[in-house]
């Protein structure tokens, strides 16, 4: 699943195709993509025709555009999540639409963006002028801190976890605790910090949490400077993979050498989820 850099990444593509774009029109191939307006067809298309798009924004794993009408008036957002295997891609209008297009966005130009998406989990929500994101994507409201965000302090670590009775890895996955941290970043931040992904969150010291907030940041942003990580599906709106996968610590490489101490790297489940870390590099908290 794409995690917060693969989402920013795809945001920062979308500025730069879509911004000051209007749309002339669309096609739904796959009707329940489209998550509100319920029943969509008509009424999705009719109230996005003529709008242009401001820009988009990220908000935990969630793309949003801002739109505005041609007296420039704000007119609402365009939502989308990509769960599991979504894609937004800017491609040539004659370029074959493959089997799993889902949505096509015109804007009067040789090339249109396109929703593509395997499993069909992703979502696109359209919300009408004079209402708030948050209104109509209830998850939206409820996502806690960014961690790019200056309110990502240690203290703020601090305090969401000295409450928790629960391991460290369930917390990082909370997106109400942390916004678009996902499993392959959350792996990642625990072995940079030294911590065993089972730890459990409370008994976690100063020091540890120090570390633990610092790394969080710092994989974040190597993430998204790696072009972020593709697995299978993750695709920049421009088609191209991402390259933080072949310098992961420790993320999709059970069974392979330590960067640090040379020990094999392990796989385990945890919350049904699968957990990598260095048995040697993150001591076992019991
Ligand atoms: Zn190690």
């Amino acid at each position: 699943m794409p995690e917060l850099p693969e989402v920013e990444i795809v945001c920062t593509g979308l500025n730069q195709a879509t911004s000051g774009l209007t749309i002339t029109g669309g096609q739904v191939l796959l009707e329940r993509t489209i998550a509100h307006p319920v029943p969509h067809q008509e009424l999705f298309w009719q109230s996005l025709v003529g709008l242009h798009i401001i820009n988009w924004s990220r908000r935990g794993k969630y793309l949003i555009a801002s739109l505005a009408n041609d007296r420039d008036e704000d007119s609402g957002f365009l939502a989308v999540h990509l769960r599991m295997t979504g894609q937004l891609l800017w491609l040539k209008q004659y370029e074959p639409l493959s089997k799993h297009t889902r949505v096509r966005f015109f804007f009067g130009q040789i090339q249109e963006l396109r929703f593509v998406d395997i499993r069909t989990f992703g979502k696109i929500w359209l919300i009408p002028a004079g209402m708030s994101p948050e209104s109509i994507i209830t998850s939206l409201g409820g996502l806690g801190i960014e961690p790019l965000s200056a309110g990502f302090t240690v203290d703020y670590l601090i305090d969401r976890l000295s409450k928790r009775n629960n391991k460290i890895k369930n917390i990082l996955l909370d997106q109400s605790i942390i916004a678009g941290v996902g499993n392959i970043y959350a792996d990642e931040s625990l072995f940079e910090s030294r911590i065993h992904p089972e730890t459990i969150a409370c008994s976690l010291t100063k020091s540890n949490c120090q570390d633990l907030q610092k790394s969080v940041v710092n994989v974040l942003k190597r993430g998204i400077e790696q072009g972020g990580t593709t697995i299978r599906d993750f695709r920049t709106v421009t088609g191209i993979n991402g390259n933080y996968g072949g310098v992961a610590w420790v993320y999709g490489r059970a069974g392979q050498p330590c960067r640090i101490c040379g020990g094999l790297i392990q796989k385990i489940k945890l919350a049904g989820r699968s957990s990598h870390f260095c048995p040697k590099c993150q001591a076992s908290p019991t």
